[in-house]
């Protein structure tokens, strides 16, 4: 089993981040031109179940400015539109969960959201307030997934029929909660569990360790490469692997 091809990007960024869920915007561009090479481009705002695998999709977590200053023109030069999952209590505000060097990293302000909106990317809900779903009440849980869906619709004046949740945490009632309050496709992190649905899409994160992977060991191959082809069984210790290399690098790359 492979997954499909649903890439997981946080920021695109010339500034370094600690966390390492970041790539440069020249990597980025390399991936862009990988991905429109090997697979086709899958318009977001007319997802088909199941995803085929001879297609790709790009997607963001957070909504961070560095996804409209830099990956936004790369995508728009290759005529890719992406989906970006926006936190609706962070729009504008600066990031508080992950760690970038005490560089100032904001969220992206309303007009870059209705700006992607109108430019034919799929902006989707990732919750209110960034929180772990399973552990919240069922008032709570309702809350997340209802305001921020609201909210979002007020905002582009379209259906927002996607979410990605939180720390790609979920269990069956937060499924059977995103369904009931009117969403068609949730999108969570790699899985072994298999069965996937429209609401429990897997996708692949992909780090700044990927490309020093492929630096030291994969010369051939783009970092994307790797993600795609990976058999999914073997993406837990591909993970592990490369939590090892972040640590053991935090330099730029661009490769
Ligand atoms: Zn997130």
């Amino acid at each position: 089993m492979r997954y499909p091809v649903v890439l997981a990007y946080h920021d695109v960024s010339p500034y370094p981040r600690l966390s390492g869920n970041w790539v440069p915007p020249c990597s980025f561009r390399n991936h862009v031109r990988f991905l429109t090479g090997k697979f086709n481009r899958i318009d977001p705002l007319n997802l088909p179940f199941p995803l085929p695998e001879d297609g790709f999709l790009i997607t963001f977590d957070d909504a961070l400015e560095g996804i409209h200053r830099y990956a936004y023109p790369v995508m728009e030069d290759a005529g890719v539109k992406g989906i970006v999952f926006v936190v609706t209590g962070f729009i504008g505000r600066k990031n508080l969960w992950d760690a970038h060097f005490g560089i100032t990293v904001r969220h992206m302000s309303r007009s870059a959201i209705s700006e992607l909106s109108k430019a034919g990317w799929l902006i989707g809900s990732h919750t209110v307030s960034h929180t772990a779903l399973p552990r919240l009440s069922e008032d709570r849980l309702r809350y997340e997934l209802e305001y921020s869906k609201k909210y979002l619709e007020d905002l582009t004046g379209k259906e927002v029929s996607a979410i990605a949740y939180p720390f790609n945490m979920y269990d069956l009632r937060t499924l059977n909660m995103a369904r009931e309050v009117g969403y068609k496709w949730g999108f969570a992190g790699p899985s072994l569990k298999g069965g996937f649905t429209s609401l429990n899409v897997p996708r692949i994160p992909v780090f700044l360790p990927d490309i020093t992977l492929r630096h030291k060991m994969l010369n051939f191959w783009t970092a994307v490469d790797v993600l795609t082809t990976l058999p999914a069984r073997l993406t837990p210790l591909y993970m592990g692997l490369r939590e090892r290399i972040l640590n053991a690098f935090q330099r730029r790359w661009c490769i």
